[in-house]
């Protein structure tokens, strides 16, 4: 039945990354491991500090690892109303600091009380994972824009971020969703579209993105449609 596939390509899907995760996690333990080796080995080799802190940046990738994939699972209970609106002007509150640092200026324009069911957590992970991205691609001096608009199908909300920022070119484009796909090196994890699509899909909704690379309209915009669910619908501009 339609049903049992479903579930075995879950599996499958499920088999595929945990091979794959294990594999991004056994690269730096294993570095770990032949540093230990090699501290308890050699004791006085005069190189202990660069050991160290070789085997504290791969421990890190580890736990950057782990924490971007608790974003996924770390909510289990029934979905509850949750205000966009809100959550995203305080996600922009948390994340000011890194704006003002990097000289961007944030544009808002935000419905009033965007109101749709799912999971508060994990909906901030995903907005987390966009502006942040958005960050790490603007240069500075660049305008960032959040928006919000009423979607008819599905009734729901729509959020759009859109930076100036460098752009991605066609080549990168159709990777952008796959785990681990990061052009950040060792800064990146190439998990946060990822579970973000994946959170995103959980509730229903969808998420879409559009690039340009061109020198006069490069950057990037992301869009995320979210269903209201069963959440009474607030969402009426005030003026
Ligand atoms: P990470 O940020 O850890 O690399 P993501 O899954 O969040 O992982 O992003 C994957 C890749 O998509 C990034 O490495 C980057 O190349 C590209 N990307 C995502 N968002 C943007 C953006 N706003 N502008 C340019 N490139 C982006």
């Amino acid at each position: 039945t339609r049903h049992a596939l479903l579930a075995s390509e879950k599996l499958a899907v499920a088999g595929r990354l945990a091979a794959t995760i294990a594999h991004e996690i056994h690269n730096p333990l294993d570095a770990v491991i032949n540093i230990l080796y090699l501290l308890r080995n050699h004791p006085d080799a005069d190189d202990q500090n660069s050991l160290l802190d070789l085997a504290s940046g791969e421990l890190d990738r580890v736990a950057q690892i782990s924490r971007a994939m608790l974003g996924m699972y770390r909510e289990s209970k029934t979905p509850v109303a949750v205000n966009l609106t809100d959550l995203l002007e305080s996600l922009l509150l948390l994340l000011d600091r890194h704006f003002m640092q990097a000289s961007i200026t944030v544009q808002k324009e935000l419905l009033p009380d965007a109101i749709i069911t799912g999971y508060p957590a994990e909906l901030r992970q995903v907005f987390t994972n966009l502006l942040t991205n958005a960050l790490d691609a603007s240069s500075s001096g660049s305008t960032l824009t959040v928006s919000m608009h009423r979607s008819v199908h599905p009734t729901g909300i729509t959020v759009v971020v859109h930076d100036h920022g460098v752009g991605i070119d066609a080549e990168t484009l159709p990777h952008l969703f796959q785990p681990f796909f990061t052009t950040k090196g060792e800064k990146g994890t190439g998990l946060g579209l990822w579970v973000s699509q994946g959170i995103v899909q959980k509730h229903g909704g969808s998420i879409s993105v559009e690039s340009s690379t061109e020198a006069s309209t490069h950057g990037t915009t992301l869009t995320v449609t979210l269903p209201r669910g069963n959440a009474p619908f607030i969402a009426a501009e005030r003026n």
